[in-house]
């Protein structure tokens, strides 16, 4: 009978999946990630003018600063326009690279446990991605960069921080952060502007999730394909799991080659009560951007 706590306590351990999308609800080997990194880059290039030699590393070194390229752009004072810079880098995505994914839904579907997605793609990348998939009918909320920043350009300074400025999102940029100077010398006193864009892997975004989806992250297991992602989360009480590789580093409570290792991985899911069968939501409730804010 030694295992009997173990067994009720594992039965009533989560009550709600937190999923990435891209590069977890399906493979970085379906080639889209490039495609995207592609498209940022190519923005930057012909959009903001920004010299090609420049691209590469600046879309690098935005992103392990501010979370994403665009938060950075943003930041060093580009005044882009979000639903022009989403549609130019993920409305032109090949998507017939994603393929139905009939083994990944049947998996979900016979989960008994809420099913929320987080991502700080926008909410046209994640429906059609996901219809792509076969799973948009899988998950009982998205929340995307709308749902965390209000509607395109510049409204979302005035949820984080009230003193940023609030320009115009047409206005030529004009004085632009010198973000390479900056990276020269990290340490001097150059002050780094803060981003209006709330997103992973920063705390505030998922605390503004907890509360959005009513999430206790002490009863969440929280799927990613970053890092960085999982160690914000596992700080803020998530039970973390890696997916792409099954190599487990700190702060990564399971880590699964592809999301189709669930069953193997987290057996004790299929176990939490008996109503098991056919857990689907209607489309209409299936994409929860800001109606729920
Ligand atoms: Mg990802």
């Amino acid at each position: 009978m030694e295992n009997e706590g173990q067994y009720q306590d594992s039965k009533a351990k989560y009550d709600c999946l937190l999923f990435d999308l891209d590069d977890t609800l399906y493979p970085l080997s379906s080639g889209l990630s490039v495609e995207v990194t592609k498209n940022i880059q190519e923005y930057m290039l012909q959009k903001l003018g920004i010299e090609e030699n420049k691209v590469a590393e600046l879309c690098v070194s935005l992103y392990k600063t501010y979370g994403t390229t665009m938060a950075g752009l943003k930041a060093i004072g580009y005044n882009l326009d979000f639903d022009d810079f989403h549609s130019f880098v993920h409305g032109r995505l090949p998507y017939n690279l994603l393929k139905p994914d009939p083994v990944l839904r049947s998996l979900l579907v016979s989960l008994p446990i809420r099913k929320v997605i987080f991502t700080n793609a926008d909410k046209a990348h994640a429906a059609r991605a996901l219809h792509r998939l076969g799973l948009e009918d899988c998950f009982e909320g998205i929340i995307c960069f709308e749902t965390l920043n209000t509607a395109s350009g510049v409204d979302a300074s005035d949820i984080k921080d009230g003193s940023e400025a609030r320009v115009p999102s047409t206005s030529p940029s004009t004085d632009v952060f010198d973000f390479e100077e900056y990276m020269r010398q990290p340490n001097s006193d150059i002050v780094l502007p803060r981003t209006p864009v709330v997103c992973k892997p920063f705390q505030d975004s998922f605390e503004e999730v907890f509360k959005i989806a009513d999430i206790d992250p002490q009863r969440t297991l929280f799927f990613d394909d970053s890092i960085r992602n999982l160690l914000t989360g596992k700080q803020l009480g998530l039970r973390t799991v890696l997916v792409g590789t099954s190599r487990r580093t700190t702060g990564v409570d399971y880590a699964l080659e592809s999301i189709h290792n669930i069953k193997e991985a987290l057996p004790e899911l299929w176990e939490t009560n008996g109503e098991a069968e056919g857990v689907t939501y209607s489309r209409k409730v299936a994409i929860v951007i800001n109606s729920l804010a």
